[in-house]
């Protein structure tokens, strides 16, 4: 039995000297369960990891243990994020040379700790980003916002967030939201996709009001069909409302049990902490 279960099972438990154990030590000394009222601040993407994995979340938010510092893939993602934010700049040519000019101004080989992954990443980059360059020259966007961070209360709830594009389309408004994962995945099952548009949908501000007319996740790395879109609809948007006040209502309630699947081969706590993966 790990130390997290012997916790949990009323056992005295010897904690060590590592950084996370300190922190997890105080964690569960403190009560973490916020009071009834208090504000409750989540991300779109907190959201997601709580509905992947409650104790995922509970690692990463609450007893914030710090997860492996190198993480190439992350990296990754943030350049990339990095680039397209300033390659739909107006006035910007929306060329091959261009994207691929700012990515050699992003890409800072510091940020990775070995050359040879390194090198097989950029070219992965290089790669996804002139095949989106030459595909969105062929029907330019109009861009309304890039990277819009954005907070709204739903209750007692604060989301928070960042819209990676808006456009202004013949049919009418269109989220987009980047992606570098491997897989794709559908646009309706997207939480990210439906907390922007519930967004949107009480935004005051007159060019960007009302629900999105499209959501959009676009994977970059997939070279036939790289848009998942999805329009959400006012019973859906509900839906996810509803889904949200549960995610709150079970953080404070203190429920984080593990949940273990495919998305497991990706969590840093696999190896660090989870007791679901104690051998
Ligand atoms: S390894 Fe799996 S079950 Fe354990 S915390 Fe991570 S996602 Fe959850």
């Amino acid at each position: 039995m790990d130390l997290l279960n012997r916790h949990d099972a009323g056992e005295t438990v010897e904690w060590g000297d590592e950084k996370w154990e300190v922190t997890l030590k105080v964690e569960l000394n403190q009560t973490f369960t916020p009071a009834i009222r208090e504000t409750l601040s989540l991300s779109a993407s907190a959201i997601e990891t709580y509905l992947d994995c409650p104790l995922k979340y509970r690692f990463r938010q609450v007893d914030k243990i710090p997860e492996s510092p190198s993480r190439p893939q992350l990296t990754f993602g943030t350049i990339i994020h990095r680039v397209l934010d300033r390659f739909h700049v107006a006035d910007g040519a929306l060329s091959a040379e261009r994207i691929v000019v700012l990515l050699n101004e992003e890409w800072r080989p510091a940020e990775f700790e070995y050359s040879e992954r390194e090198k097989k990443l950029k070219s992965q980059a290089v790669e996804m980003l002139t095949r989106y360059a030459e595909r969105i020259s062929t029907a330019p966007p109009n861009v309304l916002e890039t990277e819009l961070s954005f907070s709204f209360d739903l209750d007692d709830v604060r989301i928070s967030g960042k819209i990676d594009r808006i456009d202004d389309t013949e049919c009418g408004k269109e989220v987009v939201d980047y992606k570098t994962s491997k897989r794709s995945t559908p646009a309706k099952k997207s939480i990210q996709l439906s907390v922007y548009s519930l967004y949107l949908q009480q935004c005051e501000d007159g060019k960007l009001s009302g629900i999105p007319d499209k959501a959009t996740l676009y994977f970059l790395r997939d070279k036939e069909q790289p848009k998942h879109s999805h329009s959400f609809s006012e019973n859906e948007l509900e839906l996810t409302k509803e889904k949200i006040a549960d995610v709150a209502k079970r953080i404070r309630g203190g429920k984080f049990e593990p949940s273990v699947g495919f998305h497991c081969d990706w969590c840093d706590y696999k190896t660090l902490a989870c007791p679901s993966w104690e051998s």
